[in-house]
């Protein structure tokens, strides 16, 4: 397999302090109970959390790997990437890695969706892994949520990557939503409204702690081409899933030109329920708590040199 192509982005990463600021004045106009504030990072190992590392601290940078380009309007099913080769590509042989992906077709037999979660050796290997994949059951229909320790993916992929240190963290906590954004687009629109074309990322974990959420899992490839958002959204299996919901990703309030997606997050639970996050359907009863760092660069990995923008 040949090294992908990587360009890095620099970010601009302002105080933490200013940024609670900046996201609690956000969330307000969409939530009726909001707190943000600048914790230590609490010890992401323990449930419900269950990350493969205790903190999201220590040279944070995210990757953007592959995109819809590769599945749309028909998959390239021989794009495949290992956990190593995206570590290496960071810059960072010992990540912890987390976020959303595909999952990895020709180990799964299927297509699916990755919820990754691993703390790389800094070797090629893995020191720890609590990563899953959800698919469709083709019986029922029906959600199918596994862990997989193979550490590899197909297509794409949206990752915090960081030393996996405790530390200093924004402590996100919403609840009784009011508006109509969802919490991680509300999150990246307050960040692009104060930093306009300057791009801010961030990363990290998210609970749905109540409520339930609106989750889609993709199903295996389809045979014709998914050339139209209406074609995607009749592949695509939608569920309304119950907290509590872990969901692991990133966000970046502007793209300077290189293809990103620009929101991402994928959930597991020990309740057999995963997938892509959209957006919570119970307003009134959802809570959220998440923790994020701010990510000091981007590396957009392997970039498709045809885009699309269906299936974002
Ligand atoms: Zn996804």
């Amino acid at each position: 397999m040949s090294s992908p192509t990587v360009s890095k982005i620099p970010t601009l990463v302002p105080s933490l302090d200013e940024v609670v600021s900046v996201l609690d004045d956000g969330l307000k106009k969409n939530f009726s109970n909001v707190s943000v504030s600048v914790v230590d990072c609490p010890d992401l190992t323990q449930k419900p959390f269950m990350l493969a590392s205790p903190g999201l601290c220590g040279n944070a940078r995210l990757a953007d790997v592959g995109g819809p380009g590769f599945l749309l309007p028909l998959p390239q099913k021989d794009k495949k990437f290992r956990y190593s080769q995206i570590a290496e590509c960071v810059e960072l042989p010992g990540a912890f890695m987390i976020g959303a992906g595909a999952g990895p077709c020709h180990i799964v037999g299927v297509n699916s969706e990755l919820i990754k979660n691993v703390k790389m050796d800094g070797a090629g290997g893995v020191t720890k892994i609590n990563s899953h994949i959800a698919k469709v059951n083709p019986q029922d229909g029906g959600c199918i949520l596994e862990t997989i320790d193979k550490p590899e993916f197909s297509l794409m992929g949206n990752f915090l990557c960081s030393d996996g240190q405790p530390g200093k963290v924004l402590e996100v906590k919403a609840s009784c939503r009011t508006g109509e954004e969802n919490l991680m687009s509300c999150l990246r629109k307050a960040l692009q409204a104060r930093y306009g074309e300057k791009p801010v990322a961030l990363g990290g974990v998210f609970l749905v702690e109540k409520g339930k959420a609106n989750l889609h899992i993709m199903p295996e490839f389809s045979d014709t081409a998914l050339d139209s958002q209406e074609k995607v959204n009749n592949w695509l299996k939608f569920y309304e899933m119950d907290a509590v919901l872990v969901c692991l990703g990133e966000l970046v309030s502007h793209d300077p030109g290189y293809d990103l997606r620009v929101e991402h997050f994928h959930c597991f639970s020990d309740h057999g329920q995963g997938g892509h996050y959209h957006f919570d359907v119970t307003p009134k009863d959802v809570e959220y708590r998440g923790y994020f760092v701010l990510a000091e660069s981007i590396y957009r990995i392997d970039q498709p040199v045809k885009t699309t923008q269906l299936g974002r």
